[in-house]
């Protein structure tokens, strides 16, 4: 059987505590209800068939006890789940039911009109839940499923920052490395309450946050969306007897700086009890984008804590990571490989030879990340042809990423991608990342920014960058003055020689940037 339900059968048994608390509904569910709850659905969707043959099924459905009850399900009846965003507009939810071909729809009365359209538009059937559709009172533990590892098991899909969205399928044995791995490197038990805010159709909300969690005992407490008020005032909450203390928060770069611009708006007395309240947590994990230093030290200034920084990827899960212990922890740097994981840079040399030379042991040297082992994906969903490009013919994944190791014990450092932020001008090679930590380092009041290549008949590409300024510094600022604040930071080449500043950049669900819009501000 898969460890993950063995493991959920165990704690029903045994302890029987709270898997899910899902606030949507102020309804707390034991494991023992959630086992029961997976039995039943399951049985509605094989409908007397013995097995759903990796069929597809989508699920809409809110953060939440359904959401898990639906994925479980699907899994315990031989299919894959494929979950989709809540939050995007129909036509993306129609590419992500046609690109993985499903063939049903569960979705939740809270988003009635929006699946009704969903099964219209796509011809499927919908199958309608209602939150006490999810409700049971036995006490037994139902039967155990037995599930085959290597069956393909959640279609989830990238950001879409390079392209359109790609369709990366896991199997159950990927889900259960990147999930085991990430349990034993950050000690999850059951004794942790994890407050789960992010969406639940990425790796980092449905793996690192909640799969690890029902893994390991812990309870999910599981959030509708993001909103930095509600946030605060929920770790607040734990300071009087009223709600458990959390002890795990995972989020993005964006989502942490929201926090921080909130808590600065508030006085003086609520800023203490809320920066005590950051106390009762275990650890707190930034990943998904780059961590910029100054929100990174801004956060351990409120917070008291130094963020945990991981880099990942759709296709593998979690690859490289900093160490939990707080010295393991270095600024700018995402580690190194988590267990069982394969991690190697590879350079083109020369440029232009199409032959690559590993460079994983030499220090600063920028490589394109590679990765092998168990975490990583089995195909894109229905195209051969795009899974064969993403894979060496010693089929290590290639990530799409530059790296490189740096300082004496040669942590990890992420340069950037390839394609997007790997600038490259007048026969350098420039990384995006770089520029941008400098810029938001440097005393310009810049509160974001991104740095670009925009096509240039001379140089190839030039750098150029794209920054919101702090509140009533938008005046501040100017080329000339960028430049020269520059110059003494960072070699000439890669001095950004245009600027845009703007109210406010593009990003995705997951905070990530859209640099591939940025480049039109400079047609
Ligand atoms: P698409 O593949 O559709 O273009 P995407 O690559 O953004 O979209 P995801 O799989 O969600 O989709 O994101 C993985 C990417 O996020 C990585 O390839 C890397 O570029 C970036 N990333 C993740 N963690 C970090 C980090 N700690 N620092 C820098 N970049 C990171
Ligand atoms: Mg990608």
């Amino acid at each position: 059987n898969l460890p993950l339900f063995e493991n959920a059968i165990g704690f029903a048994q045994h302890n029987n505590g709270p898997a899910i608390d899902d606030i949507r509904i102020g309804k707390q569910f034991s494991y023992c209800e959630l086992v029961h709850a997976v039995a039943s659905l399951r049985s509605s969707l094989l409908d007397g068939r013995m097995d759903l043959n990796e069929e597809r099924v989508a699920i809409l459905c809110p953060s939440g006890f359904s959401y898990v009850v639906c994925q479980w399900a699907i899994w315990a009846a031989g299919g894959i789940a494929v979950p989709l965003c809540t939050s995007h507009p129909l036509p993306e939810q129609v590419y992500s039911m046609e690109e993985a071909q499903t063939s049903r729809l569960l979705g939740h009365v809270v988003f009635e009109e929006r699946v009704n359209m969903l099964a219209e538009k796509t011809g499927q059937p919908l199958i309608l839940l209602k939150d006490s559709d999810f409700y049971y009172e036995e006490s037994r533990v139902p039967e155990i499923f037995n599930m085959d590892k290597n069956r393909r098991a959640l279609i989830i899909f990238t950001s879409g920052t390079t392209g359109k969205p790609k369709a990366a399928v896991s199997t159950h044995d990927t889900i259960d490395a990147q999930t085991a791995v990430l349990v034993k490197a950050w000690r999850w038990t059951e004794k942790d309450r994890i407050h789960h805010i992010l969406p639940l159709h990425h790796v980092h909300g449905v793996i690192n946050a909640l799969t690890c969690a029902l893994y390991s005992g812990a309870t999910v407490e599981m959030h509708q969306k993001f909103d930095p008020k509600q946030v605060w005032e929920r770790w607040a909450e734990s300071l009087s007897p009223k709600k458990p203390a959390l002890t795990i928060f995972m989020s993005v770069p964006t989502i942490y700086s929201k926090l921080i611009g909130y808590y600065k708006t508030l006085g003086e007395q609520e800023q203490q009890s809320y920066s005590k309240a950051c106390q009762q947590f275990r650890f707190m994990v930034s990943g998904s984008a780059s961590l910029p230093t100054p929100l990174r030290e801004s956060w351990e200034r409120i917070s008291g804590h130094i963020l945990l920084e991981r880099y990942g990827m759709t296709e593998i899960g979690m690859a490289l990571s900093q160490g939990y212990d707080i010295d393991e922890r270095i600024e700018g740097t995402v580690g190194f490989p988590m267990e069982g994981v394969q991690v190697r840079l590879m350079a083109e040399t020369p440029e232009g030879s199409k032959i690559f030379k590993d460079v994983t042991d030499t220090r600063n040297v920028p490589g394109m990340i590679q990765i092998k082992g168990r975490n990583v994906f089995k195909e894109y969903w229905g195209r051969p042809e795009a899974t064969k490009k993403e894979f060496t013919e010693d089929l290590w994944f290639i990530t799409g990423d530059f790296g490189m190791r740096t300082g004496d014990k040669g942590y990890f450092k992420i340069l950037g991608r390839g394609s997007i932020d790997i600038i490259k001008s007048g026969g350098e090679k420039v990384s995006a990342l770089e520029i941008e930590r400098e810029l938001l380092s440097c005393p310009l009041y810049i509160n974001d920014v991104a740095v670009i290549g925009i096509p240039d008949p001379e140089w190839g590409q030039r750098v150029a960058a794209v920054a919101v300024m702090e509140q009533d510094q938008a005046s501040t600022l100017d080329l000339k003055v960028m430049r020269d604040e520059l110059k003494s930071r960072l070699a000439v080449y890669k001095v950004p020689s245009q600027l845009r500043i703007v109210s406010e950049l593009p990003k995705n669900a997951m905070g990530k940037v859209m640099k591939k819009k940025l480049v039109k501000l400079f047609e």
